[in-house]
């Protein structure tokens, strides 16, 4: 209904058109401002209101100072500025064009490049511009018909914007976000009563240990790598092991996604009740991330830590600010890698005609966290007179595959975070290949890491972890058996400093009991060690959406 009523008031507007003499000129300007609410509109949720205004000022910015220079040039107002129309729309539609050719083969020739596409909008864009200066007309028609086509877009996207911002009974817009946030919704959850009291008991004596927990996103367990990657990891996992490692024979994550599992892992708990407080179809990721309150900033691990004087410090932050995590006091690799720290205006740069710049810039960006993660990793002790937590989250193996095996820059030459983009599966770009890279590049870096603490700290506890494995040809929607085996089988290397409390330590280890066995062999706590427990998940679709599948998992393990 909503859409019929639309689309009268669209035609209205068209069939009104005055062409009137000397028309006011204000279309390069709603031209500008409208990829902008475009990407927005597919991103609600996902980007803040207040990130607006940056991209805004910048882009219709610089559509006033092309306006204005070009006005100059030409001594002509209409011709300059449908130019910068002309300009904006070719420069703004480029990465859309892109995106839809790219499916699409001609012979053997690949519509979808840069090589092809760019000449093609540029000798466009020459033309049409070309042809407006040429031009003998007054051109007051052309100016009336593109403000009012201008108009009608701005208008039927802000509509569609504010009715599903304000009340999204009728959506008009199928999201396709990631990350929800509810504007609207200050209401923080206090979350304590999901989790049990806990007690320490240390020593005022007693030199506390630093904690490094390392997570190395994605990476599969040695069994997975074998089978669907063909990669022999023991070299990696027997020098683990004769530096007194135990690695988990059958280590497994609770849950198959990086956000819901990294959470459980820190909350030292399954999360499920999220499910049972928010309803299964929830989007709104609050509880997870809202700063102060979210279980991810204010996790248990965090809290327990500093609870004994511990100070804590993140590392690998790309995806959440620094402001988002109160409980952190040193986060030195922090670097965003949206586009001048702003998540729209990175979006609508991608989209763009330089967007092949932006992602190898957003690359490079991730690059440098990476090496600044490992090169910062053995010196974060000395910082602080306290013991320090250290927590770490790596992007290695997981996508994007930005490393050679030796650290040497690769370009994957495919969207940067395209997880489960159909190209990756049919493309020359050998995908397995530059994972086994990855994983290579995690192992030599891990071990320099892990050689340096043990010589230079008496008792360091090392957790070497992945948050789920793999998820090579995994179907997230309709996952088989060994779908879900792949993608929950994970990397879970532990290192104790003493033999005694290494044997506290078994093969058959979950996640979610990490940190238990860390507080009780070492802080005098009592916590219960749970039930190993798995579920399935979809992802950013439905964060709060888990299935049960347990008995799967452990009749492998047994
Ligand atoms: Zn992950």
């Amino acid at each position: 209904m909503l859409n019929k009523r639309l689309k009268e008031a669209f035609l209205k507007i068209i069939m009104s058109v005055e062409l009137k003499k000397n028309p006011k000129i204000f279309h390069p300007f709603l031209i500008a401002f409208f990829p902008i609410v475009a990407i927005y509109s597919v991103n609600i949720g996902l980007i803040k209101l207040e990130e607006f205004i940056l991209p805004t000022l910048l882009i219709v910015g610089s559509a006033t100072l092309l306006f204005l220079c070009l006005k100059y040039i030409l001594k002509n107002t209409k011709k300059a500025a449908l130019i910068v129309s002309l300009a904006f729309i070719v420069f703004f539609s480029f990465g859309h064009t892109y995106n839809v050719l790219d499916q699409v083969d001609v012979g053997n020739i690949d519509l979808g490049s840069n090589k092809i596409l760019l000449p093609v909008f540029i000798i466009l864009f020459g033309l049409g511009s070309f042809l407006i200066i040429k031009t003998k007309r007054t051109l007051d028609n052309a100016t009336s018909i593109v403000n009012t086509v201008s108009i009608v877009f701005i208008s039927v996207i802000l509509v569609m914007v504010g009715i599903e911002t304000f009340a999204c009974n009728e959506c008009l817009i199928e999201r396709n976000t990631s990350w929800y946030f509810d504007f609207f919704s200050n209401e923080k959850i206090d979350f304590s009563s999901y989790f049990e009291d806990h007690s320490f008991s240390i020593s005022e004596n007693d030199s506390l240990p630093n904690v490094y927990f390392i997570i190395l996103d994605g990476y599969p367990r040695n069994d997975v790598l074998k089978e669907y990657v063909n990669f022999d990891n023991s070299e990696f996992t027997n020098a683990l092991e004769q530096k007194g490692f135990h690695i988990a024979e059958n280590s497994y994550a609770n849950y198959s996604f990086s956000g819901v599992s990294i959470v459980s892992t820190m909350n030292m708990d399954y999360i499920n009740f999220l499910a049972d407080d928010l309803g299964e179809d929830s989007i709104d990721y609050n509880p997870i991330v809202g700063k102060d309150y979210g279980l991810y900033p204010d996790n248990q691990v965090i809290k327990n830590f500093k609870s004994m004087g511990y100070k804590t410090v993140k590392l690998g932050t790309a995806t959440i600010y620094l402001y988002e995590l109160p409980l952190v006091d040193l986060s030195p690799c922090y670097k965003s890698i949206h586009l001048m720290d702003n998540r729209l205006l990175d979006a609508v740069g991608n989209t763009s005609m330089i967007g092949y710049f932006i992602e190898r810039w957003a690359e490079e960006q991730q690059r440098q966290i990476i090496l600044c993660d490992f090169e910062e990793l053995p010196k974060i002790s000395d910082y602080f007179e306290e013991p320090v937590f250290v927590w770490s989250h790596i992007m290695l193996p997981h996508y994007p595959l930005i490393f050679g095996p030796n650290g040497e820059p690769v370009t994957p030459g495919k969207p940067l975070i395209a997880m489960n983009h159909p190209e990756f599966t049919d493309s020359s770009w050998d995908i397995k290949t530059q994972f086994m890279y990855q994983v290579q590049f995690a192992n030599k870096k891990s071990l320099e890491f892990i050689d340096r603490i043990i010589e230079k700290e008496k008792n360091p506890i090392i957790i070497i972890q992945s948050d789920h494995g793999s998820a090579f040809g995994v179907n997230i929607e309709d996952p088989t058996n060994d779908n879900v085996f792949q993608k929950l089988s994970n990397l879970s290397a532990i290192y104790f400093p003493d033999e005694k409390h290494r044997k506290m330590l078994t093969d058959d280890r979950t996640n979610v009991n990490t940190f238990r066995t860390v507080f009780n062999a070492y802080y005098g706590s009592n916590y219960e060690i749970l039930e190993d427990r798995a579920y399935w998940g979809l992802s950013v679709k439905k964060p709060f959406w888990f299935e049960d599948v347990t008995s799967l998992i452990l009749q492998e393990g047994t």
